[in-house]
């Protein structure tokens, strides 16, 4: 039997792109997510002894618990977890409730947690759990507690169990900045529209796409990675490392924007 993957939040995004990096590569992947179309949609191109998608919500604890056990079932083993389901329910200045934030960090943290928890007895030796984190961990804009909250939550969650599993999973987080994940949403007809700046800001002069993602959580997944546990790669063209001086280097700060 080839390697089993679960990946959360793989009918769409980087997820989707996920998934379908890890077929091409010969791995059978079991996906759960909301998205019941886009989730069908993936089960009609794939072969059905590669793909197994389970329609669900990860922030939910009996789904949680009913899922782990379908896969069990299904594979009978996982060599690789891609924590990466998450929403955003903005924050303060939108009034997040209660029910919202505690929502995000659910989805964003504790199911993370869980599932790390729930799979360890089926994990095979060489396991790695990766962890989809995002640069607003590290930074914010506006009005974005309740995913900066799970962000940092998921980072942090990283580092601890990479030494509570050391020697039974490597563990490693990555951190998107902007991804543009048209060609793995529903538009078919999706073309992207930057302006100058959008790719300025980005010191690869460029915006972010979802291979680049893929490609690193293969590498991070791979024995290549073999010493490689508890790390937070942030992948985002270098934005977060352009610093930014209101009228130095052609960098204007409009505050009525
Ligand atoms: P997306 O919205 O395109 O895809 C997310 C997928 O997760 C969808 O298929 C959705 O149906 C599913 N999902 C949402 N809530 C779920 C739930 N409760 N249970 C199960 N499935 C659920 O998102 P994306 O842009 O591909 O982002 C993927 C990950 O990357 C997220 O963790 C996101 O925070 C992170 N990220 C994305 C970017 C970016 O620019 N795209 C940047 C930084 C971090």
């Amino acid at each position: 039997q080839g390697k089993v993957v679960v990946v959360t939040g793989g009918a769409n995004g980087i997820g989707r792109a996920t998934v379908e990096g890890f077929l091409a590569h010969g791995a059978a992947v079991a996906v759960i997510d909301t998205d019941q179309e886009s989730g069908a949609m993936l089960q009609k191109k794939f072969a059905k002894d590669s793909l197994f998608f389970y329609e669900g919500d990860v922030a939910e604890k009996e789904t949680l618990y009913a899922f782990v056990e379908a896969v069990k079932q299904r594979f009978g083993k996982v060599d690789f977890l891609i924590n990466n389901a998450c929403v955003s329910k903005k924050g303060v200045l939108s009034d997040c409730s209660y029910e919202d934030f505690s929502y995000v960090l659910a989805l964003g943290v504790t199911a993370p947690y869980m599932l790390s928890r729930l799979l360890l007895p089926i994990l095979q030796p060489g396991a790695a759990i990766i962890n989809i984190a995002s640069s607003r961990a590290f930074m914010s804009q506006k009005d974005t507690e309740s995913y900066s909250a799970a962000k940092g939550g998921i980072s942090a969650l990283t580092h601890a169990l990479s030494v509570s599993l050391a020697g039974r999973a490597r563990v490693n987080a990555i951190s998107p900045g902007w991804i543009d994940t048209g060609a793995y949403q529903k538009d078919p007809d999706y073309a992207p529209d930057y302006s100058a700046g959008d790719l300025l800001q980005h010191p690869v002069g460029r915006v972010g796409n979802p291979a680049d993602i893929v490609e690193t959580v293969l590498f991070l997944c791979s024995d290549a990675a073999g010493f490689i546990t508890g790390q937070n790669l942030t992948i985002d063209g270098g934005m977060s490392k352009l610093m930014i001086y209101h009228d130095d280097h052609g960098w204007t700060y409009n505050p009525e924007k």
